[in-house]
């Protein structure tokens, strides 16, 4: 598949070669375009950063070499604890995969729907960000970590999505098999057990990736 390269400062992801067992799923929580995401991780000292980034338009971008890792997960003894596991380094053997997507979205009064942003209180919609086009609701009931409303990830970045992870999974041996548990946060993550996982399913506080349908449908059909 067609893959863009970009030049990764050495500095910004850990050159030690190490197995990849996971593979992790994220969303950037950011609007159109890799750049910016990129700049952000590039403008910060620590060595957080995923192998790749999947635009809206299904562009599949790579940061850095699968053989080596960078910080993505977020984690600490305090998320091991759900588990009564010891922390342990799993950025070390986890391959990062961001869609760029905005994650929960808010209609506001002009009848559009844009990023959430926290206005000290309650998420609100951030009106100075361009409107959302296309958005998944939650059922009242079933909300996803509080959202009712999700940015969609495109029918491209989802296509482009399955081609990665196929050719990921087979390059490195890890088991496709969904697993609903992904969806919570699963000591099977935690254990660092080989297969495809969310952010989710490591940390209760992370919305991303959100279980979209389509997105679901495509992980069964891996
Ligand atoms: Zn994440």
């Amino acid at each position: 598949m067609n893959i863009i390269q970009h030049n990764f400062p050495r500095t910004q992801f850990v050159g030690e070669e190490t197995t990849k067992r996971q593979i992790v799923l994220h969303h950037t929580a950011s609007g159109p375009g890799v750049d910016g995401d990129i700049n952000w991780w590039m403008s910060t000292p620590e060595r957080v950063a995923t192998h790749f980034i999947i635009d809206r338009e299904g562009v599949v971008h790579q940061l850095f070499d699968e053989k080596y890792w960078g910080y993505h997960l977020g984690l600490g003894q305090k998320h091991f604890n759900v588990a009564k596991l010891p922390w342990t380094n799993l950025d070390r053997h986890a391959i990062g995969i961001e869609l760029d997507s905005w994650g929960p979205v808010l209609p506001h009064t002009d009848g559009q729907f844009y990023p959430v942003k926290w206005d000290g209180r309650r998420y609100v919609p951030n009106a100075t960000c361009k409107p959302v086009k296309y958005f998944y609701e939650y059922c009242e009931k079933n909300r996803w970590k509080g959202h009712l409303y999700y940015e969609k990830y495109s029918t491209a970045q989802l296509n482009a999505l399955r081609e990665l992870l196929k050719e990921l999974c087979r390059r490195h041996s890890i088991p496709s098999a969904y697993s609903n548990d992904m969806w919570v946060v699963s000591t099977k993550a935690l254990r660092g057990e080989p297969g495809i996982y969310g952010h989710c399913s490591y940390r209760f506080d992370k919305s991303d990736v959100h279980p979209q349908p389509e997105l679901i449908n495509m992980l069964k059909q891996l």
